[in-house]
């Protein structure tokens, strides 16, 4: 199948472009989406059949359940079983934007979109694009990010072409991502609402909102005996093809160490490759050594993670040694995502001399 890739102007939305888009998906087709977090792959959320062949086209794990889409707040109610007060002043605050809310599903809902569970996850994006193609789609669109199940997730078309290029008919392009990480999920299904993914949506917001939030026991810990509640946290994500390492510690430590390990690395014939930051990037030999922007500047690290990831493996580099960006509020989500891509390989650092 061609894949066609179409570009939109979010400031002046071209009708006809995005009336072909939701064709597409009202006759079961997908269609790839920007969104304000990452690239979206769409499909009619109502029918199971295009649910199916989302997960196809990623090689998704069936029992991993898709977001459903919305582009208006009254197309919420048919699809839950209740909408609480909670639930309206979280949409009040946060919608249109990158917060997911798991409720209780109605009878609407097919199973194929929700992986079989009872619930379903609603999103309702803020990009304008995002919003338009929804509506012209019928109101209704499942949407996981749009990589190859296990890769980092796209925040740019030409991303989404890498991935699915030949496997969808279209590609809408509405230029990168904005905020470049996946939107926070909330639970409001199962007593104190909890987070089951980090994101742009921190647990502070959320609790000027709502009287009591709290976090997924598996996220604080990777080493937690609970399975994560979000059956996609189970699974290894986000990860380039080279063997991604983090380290950390005393930020000279670190650098130290980076530079250890990456000599070694060399000796033996690998190609290497840094994530580091614009304040430390100078001080590292790689092959290739890449800066997420200036360690204070959350949002622009959240924006280039996945990016540099994936130019990591453009240019073939087998083993990625990143420094940890802890702290400030981004700080847990882009943790979250950089642990999972590297599978929670993690090397500390106390002093100038290093250590496992
Ligand atoms: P993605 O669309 O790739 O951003 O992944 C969607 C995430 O939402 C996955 O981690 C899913 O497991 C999670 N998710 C979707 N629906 C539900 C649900 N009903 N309950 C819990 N987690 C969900
Ligand atoms: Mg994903």
């Amino acid at each position: 199948m061609e894949t066609r890739i179409l570009k939109i102007n979010s400031e002046d939305i071209d009708g006809e472009a995005i009336e072909k888009a939701g064709a597409l998906i009202r006759e079961g087709e997908l269609v790839a989406f920007p969104t304000e977090t990452v690239y979206g792959l769409g499909g009619d959320a109502l029918n199971p059949e295009a649910s199916r062949k989302i997960y196809r086209a990623k090689g998704r794990p069936s029992d991993n359940p898709l977001i459903v889409h919305i582009s208006r707040f009254e197309d919420l109610k048919p699809l839950v079983k209740e909408v609480t007060e909670d639930v309206g002043r979280l949409m009040e605050a946060f919608w249109p934007g990158p917060l997911t809310l798991i409720l209780k599903k109605s009878g609407l809902v097919p199973e194929e979109t929700t992986g079989g569970l009872p619930t379903v996850a609603v999103r309702m994006p803020s990009h304008p694009v995002a919003l338009s193609f929804i509506a012209a789609a019928g109101g209704y669109v499942a949407a996981p990010s749009a990589n190859v199940s296990g890769r980092p997730s796209p925040t740019k078309a030409v991303h989404v072409m890498e991935d699915l290029g030949g496997r969808i008919p279209l590609i809408l392009d509405g230029d990168d991502s904005q905020i470049g990480l996946e939107s926070t999920i909330l639970d409001m299904t199962a007593g104190v609402p909890t987070i089951l993914r980090p994101g742009y949506i921190t647990q502070d917001m959320l609790q000027k909102v709502l009287d009591q939030v709290e976090t997924d026991p598996s996220l604080l810990r990777p080493d937690c005996k609970e399975p994560p509640r979000a059956p996609g946290m189970r699974y290894r994500h986000y990860a380039p093809r080279g063997e991604l390492t983090v380290v950390e510690g005393a930020p000279a430590a670190v650098i130290a160490c980076i530079n250890d390990l990456t000599r070694k690395a060399r000796s033996e014939g690998k190609r290497t490759g840094v994530l580091g930051t614009k304040e430390t990037e100078k001080e590292y030999a790689a092959d290739s050594i890449k800066s997420v922007g200036e360690r204070r500047d959350e949002e622009a690290i959240a924006r280039n993670l996945y990016r540099l990831l994936r130019e990591f493996d453009e240019e073939g580099t087998d083993v990625i040694f990143s420094e940890s960006f802890h702290g400030g509020s981004l700080g847990q989500a882009v943790m979250n995502r950089l642990l999972k891509a590297a599978g929670y390989r993690v090397h500390k650092v106390h002093s100038l001399k290093s250590e496992e």
